[in-house]
């Protein structure tokens, strides 16, 4: 059987399936071997009835001397048995698994695993996970068993996949194809990282002897996730960097001086460092690839700005093009501000424009959304592209990378998602980096408070108060939902559910309005401009729809269920209050209890720096809190872990010292020509 071929090939799958295994991206029997338990049932502890105590996690091996389908009064449905190891006696009930009363017939051999309890001389165990064994007398072999009396792998929850059925059909086909599992990677590199082979790692992390082993393999399967990635990134670098031919650009330093000096206010430092950083590149033949990382109102666009400046100065024409219409309009007017008194035309190209005032809309800095990259004669004389992408980026990136042309422009990306230090060397090691770490001075700290559910009315009513026949809004995030990266119905019905209570029961004196990814973007418009207005009071939103752009006036913003949240996403949320100058308010609501969750929403009334708060909520980020990750915009791991910086580290330095030398290796060269699952798009 080939690694390659269908799950369909694999014993007992059929249809149903097929389409199950589908939808968790399971399809070939390769995908089922990367199918990764999230954790492990310990059930290695084997004992015999009598020796147990009551409470005790363990697993027993015996033989079923009875075994009843009883109907009870209330109409439920059970299965009780005796098994006996021999010396002991163990009265087992099973609650709903009525065919169990005819799978296992008095005389079987079975090993179970569950809590046993002792009330007197009774002993019990209820709705134990049970396997046949072959009646070999009471030494059983520990290897026989899968789902007890072992480690036993529980896969991450499926409807209508369960672990038992996975881990039995794996079980059944490792064997089969164990052999075809090829190692990639030297020998050299897996003894310098003492790493386990791969055939080696994908054995244990489904069937480990110990958690030891589990965490060996995990070890090597995240590191094979990090090499993959992080060879891939230095390897776009790498092609940038040596097809990518630029406009060199002169950079006059008085110039820039008056320039910089003709603006309303002075540069904080790190905007002066990150101005050094991109007029280095703009002289250089190769093309600036660099990412400008900084919090909403850290000044980005300023940045951005002097470099379209120096294109100008070198008769050329600059690209900005930002995710949504109502920011690219943002931008235009922000640039326009700061670009026409130096004589430099900035043109806006909407949608809805017709071709002639399409063309009376180009100038010296063109600004549109993403879509610009599709209009060539934008691109004719620009040897500056600047792309905002807020949350995701690389889309832009990577269409211009593709670009022909015999001269590419210099690239500059902007981002406020705060990226980790992990993140930015796994998924963007092929962008130069420049960090806005600072606001600049005068702006006021938000205050924000974890607002707890008997606060709540109180909390109402000092927003009615705030914004009621006054000139300051607030916003009301909608809880997420479900994990999804896109806004899913459900996430709109209960956004527009909260609205309408919002409306009729908690503020009906107040004028709100809704705004989710499902209006049409010109209403979306009419919705942010009637707000920006001031006509609207409060404006309710689901978590995900860009509300990106400025908001003088709005001062409170309150997040629902904040605790679904990463620690960066919130803090993102809360810049999109205190734009102006007033003091601004961010309530997080949560119903939580848990101390561990509470403390960790409490470091945003304490941290204002974005990349901090990424690094924090990477630190106390449990299991289970995978909203976090899945809203932050970076791709997820399978197996790796953000937060693990040494094996970050090591598999990049393995990707460095092979990428020169790659052609020596043919196995990890044809990575490079396949579409990694988890890589960025
Ligand atoms: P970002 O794009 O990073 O969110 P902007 O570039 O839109 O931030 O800047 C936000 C606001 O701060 C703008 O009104 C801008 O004019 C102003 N600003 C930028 N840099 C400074 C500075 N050094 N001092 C004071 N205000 C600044
Ligand atoms: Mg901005």
């Amino acid at each position: 059987m080939d690694l390659n071929a269908s799950v369909s090939e694999i014993p007992f799958v059929g249809s149903y399936y097929l389409f199950k295994l589908k939808k968790v991206g399971v399809e070939t029997i390769q995908d089922l071997l990367y199918h990764i338990p999230s954790r492990y049932e310990n059930f290695s502890l084997q004992t015999n009835i009598l020796s147990t105590q009551s409470g005790e996690k363990v697993t027993i091996k015996g033989q079923i001397t009875s075994i009843n389908l009883i109907f009870t009064k209330n109409g439920k449905r059970l299965v009780k048995a005796v098994i006996s190891d021999g010396e002991g006696i163990l009265d087992i009930t099973w609650f709903n698994q009525t065919y169990l009363a005819k799978a296992l017939p008095p005389g079987t051999w079975v090993s179970l695993s569950g809590k046993l309890e002792v009330t007197g001389s009774r002993r019990t165990m209820v709705s134990p996970v049970y396997e046949k064994i072959s009646g070999v007398g009471f030494q059983v072999s520990d290897r026989d068993t899968i789902h007890t009396g072992r480690l036993v792998p529980v896969y991450p929850e499926t409807s209508g996949l369960s672990s038992k059925w996975l881990r039995s059909r794996i079980a059944n086909i490792l064997p089969k194809v164990e052999s075809q599992i090829e190692e990639y990677l030297p020998q050299n590199l897996l003894t310098g990282s003492l790493l386990v082979t791969l055939p080696e790692a994908i054995k244990m992390i489904h069937f480990p002897d110990n958690l030891k082993e589990a965490e060996i393999a995990k070890r090597r399967l995240a590191f094979d996730e990090f090499f993959k990635l992080q060879l891939k990134t230095l390897h776009r670098k790498q092609t940038w960097k040596t097809k990518k031919v630029a406009h060199i650009l002169d950079v006059d330093q008085d110039k820039v001086l008056d320039f910089i000096n003709s603006l309303p206010f002075s540069l904080t430092s790190s905007q002066v460092k990150a101005v050094k950083e991109i007029l280095n590149d703009l002289g250089k033949p190769q093309a600036m690839n660099r990412l400008l990382e900084g919090d909403v109102g850290s000044g980005k666009t300023v940045v951005a700005a002097i470099a379209c400046f120096i294109a100008h100065q070198n008769g050329f024409h600059s690209a900005i093009m930002a995710p949504t219409q109502i920011l690219a309009s943002q931008h235009y007017k922000t640039l326009q501000n700061i670009l026409s008194p130096h004589g430099i035309k900035v043109g806006l190209i909407a949608s809805g424009q017709n071709k002639k005032q399409k063309e009376s809309q180009t100038g010296d800095v063109v600004v549109g959304t993403h879509a610009l990259l599709h209009r060539a004669q934008v691109f004719k004389n620009v040897a500056l592209v600047v792309i905002d992408e807020q949350h995701r980026f690389g889309v832009a990136q990577r269409a211009l990378l593709s670009q022909r042309g015999t001269k590419a422009p210099h690239v500059l990306t902007m981002t406020a998602t705060p990226i980790p230090r992990t993140v930015a060397l796994t998924m963007y090691g092929d962008l130069d980096l420049s960090l806005l770490d600072e606001l600049p001075r005068g702006r006021v700290k938000i205050k924000t408070w974890v607002v707890p559910p008997q606060k709540r009315d109180g909390a109402y009513k000092w927003i009615r108060e705030r914004v009621k026949n006054t000139d300051e809004q607030a916003f009301i995030v909608c809880p997420i939902i479900e994990v999804s990266e896109k806004e899913t119905m459900k996430s709109v019905k209960a956004a527009s559910q909260e609205y309408e209570t919002l409306k009729n029961k908690i503020f009906p004196d107040l004028k709100l309005a809704l705004l989710h990814g499902r209006i049409k973007s010109q209403e979306k418009d009419k919705i942010m401009e009637e707000f920006k207005s001031g006509k609207t009071d409060i404006l309710v939103a689901t978590p995900v729809v860009e509300v990106g752009i400025d908001i003088p006036n709005a001062t409170i913003m309150m997040i629902e269920a904040s605790e679904r949240f990463g620690l960066a996403q919130l803090h993102q949320l809360r810049g999109r209050v205190g734009r102006g100058n007033k003091q601004s308010y961010c309530l997080l609501m949560t119903d939580s209890r848990i101390p561990r969750v509470l403390s960790r929403l409490k470091a945003l009334e304490r941290n204002f720096s974005g990349a901090k708060l990424a690094e924090i909520d990477l630190e106390t980020r449990g299991p289970g809190e995978i909203y976090g990750t899945n809203q932050s915009g970076f791709p997820e791991l399978k197996v790796g872990d953000y937060s693990d910086l040494n094996l970050i580290k090591a598999a990049r330095e393995a990707a460095e010292k092979i990428l020169p030398q790659i052609n020596k290796y043919p196995k990890i060269k044809k990575l490079l020509e396949t579409k990694s699952e988890i890589a960025p798009n």
